[in-house]
């Protein structure tokens, strides 16, 4: 991850590095780790990209313990039912929405024809890289 210039969450949502997680999941991951959907792995501390991976996988046990996201198609149980831990969302869908952290309005922005949500003062944007000479 930390060798790659590709923004975080693409490299979370790329199969080919890391398996299983999804969309919502990523930004959720991402909110409570505090980086921005498109900071670059390589501009990650061993420390952060060590949280957002720890994140990823108490999101994820999280939400199959409360049976899923209504919106994620993968987690409905035999009866066709939808899980609620959409209501334990911090991040996915609140745009406009105050921060749960730090009461900000939440983002959106478009994202690889999908949506990514993230508090622009807890999740700052990366600072454009610089030119070399
Ligand atoms: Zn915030």
């Amino acid at each position: 991850m930390r060798r790659r210039t590709v923004g975080i969450k693409r490299q979370l949502l790329d199969q080919n590095l890391v398996s299983g997680i999804g969309n919502i999941y990523a930004d959720e991951a991402l909110w409570r780790a505090g980086l921005h959907f498109d900071r670059p792995g390589d501009r990650l501390t061993l420390a952060q990209a060590n949280d957002v991976l720890t994140h990823a996988t108490t999101v994820m046990q999280d939400a199959l313990g409360r049976g899923g996201t209504s919106f994620d198609a993968l987690y409905v149980n035999v009866n066709g039912e939808s899980g609620y831990f959409d209501r334990s969302l911090h991040a996915y869908g609140r745009e406009g929405e105050p921060c749960d952290r730090c009461g900000t309005a939440m983002k959106r922005a478009a994202f690889m024809n999908r949506s990514s949500f993230f508090c622009p003062v807890c999740q700052k944007p990366p600072r454009p890289r610089r030119k070399r000479a």
